[in-house]
């Protein structure tokens, strides 16, 4: 099998309701954003991958960085491919898309769903809410009861108001309203401030350990990103010193980086992303360095439908993997936002949990009347014939 053509679309969606996420403050994004690519073969088999927007940026990594290297090659040799997906995630930006669309291709031409080939270890994954917004209190648990009719169980909350004090209350103020009834999770996001008109400096050691303590208390499952992703010294202090879970490492970027974060014991759940972090059966090494050092690796997913379900297959494969994030946090982003570009998006079961789609290869199907009506930018290369 050949690679004999490379498609690369800019997608940009409108949400229904303004999103103002707590990793942005005084922030508001009024769309959501997509590179999507399609690799064709020889033999008709077209695989698909999608990473974040990154604007023109994202079709010129695809189109000079990478597609002169991959047409003619064999998409069944992700690691010959790798290297060059390496080089276009220094001088590009987030092409792992492409490891995406090759293991979708070899799903399908061997009809086996990806996490199947990798090991298969679940069929169903446990979900968590995973919330964007730092809403006040009242509206914070109106947002949890409405998930909840829907099946949802388990609820990560933002910590990114002003003050720990206020971050500290709302937590404590849901757990009293729903005892033991909601599993819970929190996340600080201090790890990646984004450029905003309101920035918020990153907490220092100290805080941290104030609301890790606290957290402990609320029996809180995991705090997340708790200091700047690059401090591995206070990291590995703080995760040593406190018995609750601390996760992070969702942008990171290579294996190298999450060799240090594991060797220096900067986490005990590592968070790595098939859409950011590096190409998603790379990130399986990741899992597996991360389950011969008894730690967790539950993938982050926050991008858009094509990234969940692609890391939803690295999650199934791997057996240290207990949780799925389920980005959800309506009214603005809402399953229909964060899947517009699939015919079938992702959705739970009322018991809370995902089952894997039993279809070969990563189990999308697109909705090509939305994907033509929201495309901002198109690019194909050339057909390759030999
Ligand atoms: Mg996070």
């Amino acid at each position: 099998m050949k690679i004999v053509q490379v498609e690369c679309s800019l997608l940009e969606f409108p949400l229904p309701a303004p999103l103002r996420p707590s990793w942005a403050p005084g922030r508001v994004f009024t769309t959501t954003n997509c590179t999507l690519i399609r690799v064709h073969t020889d033999e008709g088999i077209t695989g698909i991958g999608a990473g974040p927007e990154v604007g023109m940026l994202g079709i010129y990594t695809f189109a000079d960085l990478v597609t002169p290297y991959v047409i003619g090659k064999d998409p069944f040799r992700v690691e010959q491919i790798s290297p060059y997906l390496r080089v276009a995630a220094r001088d590009g930006s987030y092409p792992w898309a492409f490891e995406m669309a090759l293991w979708d291709i070899i799903g399908k031409a061997t009809n086996q769903p990806v996490y199947r080939l990798w090991g298969g270890f679940n069929d169903r994954m446990k979900v968590y809410a995973s919330l964007a917004e730092v809403p006040p209190v009242e509206e914070q648990i109106e947002r949890i009861h409405l998930l909840r009719s829907q099946g949802m169980k388990a609820f990560k909350l933002r910590l990114r108001r002003p003050t720990i004090k206020e971050d500290i209350a709302v937590v404590e103020q849901v757990r009293k309203v729903f005892g033991d009834e909601i599993e819970l999770m929190v996340d600080a996001n201090q790890a990646h401030v984004m450029p905003s008109p309101k920035p918020i400096g990153a907490w220092s050691y100290e805080d941290a350990l104030t609301v890790a303590r606290a957290m402990e208390k609320l029996d809180v499952n995991w705090l997340e990103e708790p200091l700047p992703r690059y401090n591995t010294k206070q990291l590995a202090r703080l995760c040593s010193e406190v018995d609750i879970p601390i996760a992070g490492g969702e942008l990171n970027i290579g294996l190298h980086e999450y060799k240090t974060l594991v060797d220096m014991d900067c986490y005990d759940i590592i968070q790595a992303d098939a859409a950011f972090s590096e190409g998603i059966f790379q990130l399986r090494k990741v899992a597996s360095l991360a389950e011969m050092s008894f730690k967790k690796f539950i993938p982050h997913t926050w991008s858009n439908g094509i990234g969940l379900g692609a890391n939803l297959q690295l999650a199934a494969s791997v057996p240290n993997c207990p949780w799925f994030e389920f980005p959800v946090d309506p009214p603005a982003w809402t399953i229909e936002s964060r899947d517009f570009m699939l015919a079938k998006p992702f959705r739970i079961d009322m018991d809370g949990t995902i089952g894997l789609p039993d279809l070969p290869g990563m189990g999308f199907f697109l909705d090509e009347e939305a994907i033509t009506k929201y495309s901002k930018h198109n690019w194909q290369s050339e057909r390759f014939s030999s």
